[in-house]
């Protein structure tokens, strides 16, 4: 007789398969229909037949500039179109303005982890304008809730890096106090220099040995062009699979041809794309990229804040929206759209032990629904939320320790 910490019985695997998931150490170690057998326990959850799927990963957010949970602020539109730079000055404002920021930050990780969200990545503002007090606050804010989400923190410089000095000091800086990856933000249009911008955040991450997850708005021709450097930037450096641009708006505005070439390039470099389907603008095409072999990955990214009002915190709800908006209909398009928020979001992460496959941490969500097309289009709630075994949230409750 084997000895485990918990065995889950009456999951629903994604193939339909009634199964057992049994945990010890936090890891699965066993996952089927009669997983359990032979094995004892000091705890046994009925899961009563739900669909088990693994945690969902949130690819990028912004855990410094939410409102959400603050009191409602109304979203003041630029004066004479959107405009980065008086967005960034509204943004100010606004959180001059907002209750503390460690505040908002747990009020956006609880409504997150109540979705399903056990990996995150968040970009948190480090540039001249707010020093490393952002990144600082976060930090701590991570460091609470270490049981139960696992986040990154890119270090974002929001009002960039070569016409905001003393940003790139700072940036290399925020890596001694424990940030993740490096990030960048419209290299030829916010900082007008396409080189000087990419030698900090690539300089960066040679010497500091990190990720890069740069914010690209560029339109059209100029967006691929950027597009191209940051793949050159990465083959050079051997940073394959270490290297996202979130956005990348300019894939769904260039022709066929040309977007076909550049999902090459970026596929061939091992660059991935995180796109939100946001609003009514022009968004990278899912199926086209990852028919070149590009992983695609999706985030929230804001969520009721300077930039927008809208968000949620609700990857399989991102999911659909990125699948409404990308036409998908099949099963197996709908699938596609699940996994941009489940193990293409992981593999863009690099997080090695993730999934529902034994070996890997325990982290996994349960669904009212008969499989996964069905819970992608009808988004079910409450669910229930695990985290490395330990049950964080029950029927859609956080569980506090
Ligand atoms: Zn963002």
């Amino acid at each position: 007789m084997q000895n485990a910490d918990t065995i889950f019985r009456g999951a629903k695997l994604v193939d339909g398969t009634p199964s057992a998931l049994v945990v010890k150490n936090g890891k699965f170690v066993a996952i089927g229909r009669d997983a359990d057998v032979g094995t004892s326990a000091r705890n046994v959850v009925d899961l009563g037949g739900a669909l088990v799927v693994p945690g969902f990963v949130e690819g990028h957010i912004h855990l410094d500039i939410s409102l959400y949970g603050d009191t409602w602020k109304s979203h003041k539109p630029c004066t004479a179109g959107f405009d980065v730079r008086e967005r960034v000055e509204i943004q100010r404002q606004d959180m001059a303005a907002a209750a503390p920021m460690d505040e908002r930050a747990r009020n956006q990780l609880d409504l997150c982890i109540s979705n399903g969200t056990t990996q995150m990545r968040s970009h948190v503002m480090v540039d001249a304008s707010v020093g490393l007090k952002s990144l600082e606050t976060i930090l701590a804010v991570r460091e609470e809730y270490r049981d139960r989400i696992d986040i990154q923190l890119v270090a974002f410089p929001q009002s960039g890096i070569i016409t905001c000095p003393g940003t790139a000091q700072l940036l290399d800086a925020a890596f001694d106090l424990g940030c993740d990856l490096i990030g960048g933000l419209d290299p030829a249009s916010f900082d007008r220099d396409t080189k000087a911008h990419l030698d900090v955040v690539f300089g960066i991450a040679e010497k500091r040995g990190v990720g890069v997850d740069i914010h690209l708005h560029e339109p059209n021709q100029l967006g691929i062009f950027v597009l191209e450097e940051i793949a050159a930037r990465t083959r050079a450096l051997g940073l394959q699979g270490k290297v996202a641009v979130s956005h990348a708006y300019a894939l769904g505005e260039v022709p066929i041809d040309v977007l076909r070439r550049t999902a090459h390039t970026l596929a061939a470099a091992g660059v991935a794309i995180m796109t939100n389907a946001p609003g009514s603008h022009p968004f990278p095409p899912v199926m086209e990229l990852r028919q070149a072999g590009v992983t695609v990955f999706s985030g929230s990214d804001n969520i009721r804040d300077s930039w927008w009002p809208y968000g949620d915190g609700d990857m399989l709800g991102r999911a659909m929206m990125i699948g409404y908006r990308s036409g998908f209909y099949t099963d197996e398009e709908l699938g596609v759209a699940f996994e941009l928020v489940t193990e293409e979001g992981a593999k863009a992460l690099g997080l090695s032990d993730y999934g529902l496959r034994v070996g890997a941490s325990a982290d996994f969500v349960t669904l009212t629904a008969e499989h996964i097309p069905e819970a992608v289009v009808s988004v079910p709630k409450p669910r229930s939320v695990y985290k490395a075994g330990q049950c964080v949230v029950s029927n859609g409750v956080q569980i506090r320790k």
